[in-house]
């Protein structure tokens, strides 16, 4: 018997559910599959909203709350993150120590600001899509 790639899934009514696919199958057509699929909906978690009131609240930095943030990748910037309706840049961390994450809505880049008692530092890293190769390496 040739082992078949492709397994297709019905219910009792004989109705098609999916397609399951071997692990080889899979990886000849992914790039074609996930190309004419288009983007998937990412999760989304909420926005950490409680962490970034925290530091506000115990801000110790001798100068005010900066809501600005600017992704040098794709250019999109804004003066008050929190007031972009929809987001231009969502809040994806926040901590007391001074470090406030962000992800560019426009090419996913993450951008993170980090506060200093002098200065602030702006670090963006472009969006990597996950590469299966890279992932099973061991650091
Ligand atoms: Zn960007």
């Amino acid at each position: 018997m040739v082992f078949d790639p492709i397994t297709e899934l019905y219910d009792k009514s004989g109705e098609l559910l999916g397609v399951q696919l071997s692990a080889e199958a899979w990886l000849k057509v992914r790039e074609s599959v996930l190309a004419a699929l288009g983007p998937r909906p990412e999760e989304e978690r909420p926005e950490p909203l409680g962490d970034w009131e925290l530091l506000k609240q115990y801000w110790d930095f001798p100068y005010p709350v900066d809501m600005d943030v600017a992704c040098s990748e794709c250019g999109a910037g804004t003066e008050d993150w929190s007031k972009d309706e929809p987001r231009k840049f969502r809040l994806t961390g926040a901590s007391l120590g001074g470090l406030v994450a962000f992800r560019c809505q426009g090419c996913r880049s993450k951008v993170v600001k980090k506060h200093f008692k002098s200065h602030i530092k702006t670090e963006v890293t472009p969006f990597q899509d996950k590469v299966p190769a890279k992932e099973a390496r061991y650091k």
